[in-house]
């Protein structure tokens, strides 16, 4: 790994923490010793340290649908924000998972017990927490159905549902083709049980890749990015990247195509510059734009994509521009293996109430207003996390960013003042070029927000924000997020 002279200390805490067996729990705690020492710790803690208003007064019955990141993020800051909270959690899941750990999983980094956290260790004794999850939403009656049958009111209610996983729109797979004929896909968990399987059938399937380059015939690796909203954007690239530096790592190489439903690697240019030059690195690594997986023959092995495209015509002189003719097409890859990232929806309670977008692209969304996250038609109804219908952020860091701003919102409409706090549109996707750096792409409504006064540039791989994904985040978001603490 290169040094950098800058990063001189870190990155000797950085190498210090690599000469010990990555899976080793006394390396992990003394990584998190060291790390805890570093300039960047403090930084990043100092500058996101909340500070907290007195408690406010204010009454009514809050229920929040959800217990992963914004459901238990919500219930912390206002749990702290109010003299006498009154507050109900709908969560069916008492594993608690730290999903962003699934890739670390995949690439063989952490194991699958450390990224399953519990939700007793976060909810309260004097928070009603009920196990289970919510059928129906009633806006107009500030009633749920849950799936047990029992009814619940709310004065409040915070929308925490996140996302729902569609494999099933992909014509001839099912979830059961993950793990077999070379087929995986980091995205598969059960958030109810608490499982991670996608993650750990993605780490064999890393290894099953290194086999099949070793054995001498250059595989073909295809990995896909759907044309929906999904959380975390940059998964899909971190698979495709970590998965070539392994076999590179280890002097080997496959055909790796990443077939994609965007134009750019990245709605960031020079991001997306630094991507593609991340790309010339890998041998054999070739990126199909505008291509949507909609079809596997698991049996015969070949994906089958949706391309649409225009091409240009000629110059119209009426309307000063050129002509453009649509097309489509079908197209099959054949592939050895195949990461799929499936297409992702709002959870159905959601979708099919009268909370979701009625229209547009992001219908079935909750439609809450973009800067204060407060629902546009039922002004005791605010959205936190993947499930807001926003253009910004199905990110963990997102949902950091709402929580604050839904407290204040809630408790200024329980108080009957002017809703004022505004979300900015963070989010951030830590992308792996490869093993030892990360991208810390960290962008909002109006263009990039990087959080580090230094580091302006969020276009930078380095290996310091590796060190930080790696080792850091996780306690961060275990005993500060997950506490409301920042
Ligand atoms: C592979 C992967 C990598 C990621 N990497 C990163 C990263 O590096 N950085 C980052 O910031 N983010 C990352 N994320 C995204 C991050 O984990 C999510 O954006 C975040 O968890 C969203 O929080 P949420 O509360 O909206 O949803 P979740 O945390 O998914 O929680 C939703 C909860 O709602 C529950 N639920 C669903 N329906 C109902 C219902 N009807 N009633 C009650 N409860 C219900 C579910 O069981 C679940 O527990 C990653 C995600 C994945 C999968």
């Amino acid at each position: 790994m290169k040094k950098n002279q800058d990063l001189a200390p870190l990155m000797k805490n950085f190498e210090l923490l690599h000469e010990t067996p990555i899976k080793d729990g006394i390396s992990r705690r003394k990584a998190l010793k060291l790390m805890g020492l570093s300039p960047i710790a403090a930084s990043v803690l100092a500058s996101s340290a909340s500070t907290e208003a007195k408690a406010s007064d204010a009454k009514g019955k809050i229920v929040i649908l959800g217990g992963g990141t914004g459901g238990i993020m919500a219930m912390a800051h206002l749990r702290k924000s109010l003299s006498n909270p009154d507050i109900t959690i709908v969560a069916p899941n008492e594993v608690h998972l730290y999903q962003p750990g699934q890739v670390f999983i995949a690439a063989g980094v952490y194991e699958g017990k450390d990224i399953e956290l519990d939700n007793n260790d976060f909810i309260p004794d004097d928070v009603k927490w009920i196990k289970d999850e919510a059928k129906t939403i009633d806006a107009d009656n500030n009633k749920i159905t849950l799936r047990s049958g029992e009814e619940l009111s709310y004065d409040y209610l915070v929308v925490a549902t996140g996302i729902q996983y569609h494999y099933e729109k992909i014509e001839g797979l099912s979830v059961d083709d993950i793990g077999k004929n070379g087929i995986s896909s980091v995205y598969l968990s059960d958030l109810e049980k608490g499982t991670h399987t996608g993650a750990e059938i993605t780490w064999k399937w890393f290894n099953d890749l290194k086999q099949a380059a070793a054995d001498g015939k250059k595989p073909r690796a295809l990995f896909t990015q759907p044309d929906t909203a999904i959380k975390c954007g940059g998964a899909p690239q971190k698979i495709l990247y970590l998965a070539a530096d392994y076999l590179k790592e280890n002097g080997l190489n496959a055909e790796c195509t990443f077939c994609t439903n965007t134009a750019s690697l990245f709605s960031l240019p020079n991001v997306a510059e630094e991507l593609a030059r991340t790309q010339t690195t890998y041998e054999g690594m070739t990126t199909k734009f505008k291509h949507v997986l909609i079809k596997v023959d698991v049996q015969k092995k070949i994906a089958t994509f949706a391309h649409a495209y225009q091409e240009q015509g000629e110059w119209d002189e009426d309307f000063e521009m050129y002509d453009t003719t649509d097309h489509y097409e079908e197209v099959d890859l054949e592939y050895d293996f195949l990461h799929v990232v499936p297409p992702m929806g709002p959870v159905d309670a959601v979708k099919n109430s009268s909370l979701g977008w009625q229209k547009g692209s992001a219908k079935g969304w909750l439609e809450v207003d973009r800067y204060t996250l407060q629902h546009r038609r039922y002004k005791n109804v605010f959205g936190i996390g993947d499930i807001c219908g926003v253009p910004m952020g199905k990110t963990g860091g997102s949902a950091r960013m709402h929580a604050p701003v839904i407290t204040k919102n809630l408790i200024a409409q329980m108080e009957g003042q002017e809703i004022k706090a505004k979300f900015n549109g963070y989010t951030v996707c830590p992308l792996k070029p490869g093993y030892g750096k990360v991208i810390m792409a960290e962008f909002g409504y109006d263009g990039p927000i990087p959080t580090l006064p230094f580091w302006t540039d969020v276009s930078i791989p380095r290996p310091a924000w590796w060190a930080f994904d790696v080792y850091m985040l996780k306690p961060m978001y275990q005993h500060l997020m997950m506490r409301g603490l920042m």
